[in-house]
């Protein structure tokens, strides 16, 4: 899995804070798609469905962000 950053602002916190959003791994994707024949690409395809839905968190009070 990887990490998205960004800096966004947050009303709890009233200012701009660092922003996280884990992500599937590109590398990881492929060599399991090579590994699995192919299989893994629909649950990759899934997982990155998901991970769009999925907010940013704030790192400071945890609050997540769409
Ligand atoms: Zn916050």
């Amino acid at each position: 899995m990887g990490i998205k950053q960004t800096s966004r602002y947050c009303k709890q916190c009233g200012k701009r804070t660092l922003h996280v959003k884990h992500t599937f791994d590109f590398a990881w994707g492929c060599l399991l798609t090579i590994l699995t024949g192919g299989l893994f690409l629909f649950i990759w395809l899934l997982a990155d469905v998901v991970g769009l839905i999925r907010p940013y968190r704030c790192q400071i009070c945890g609050k997540a962000k769409f």
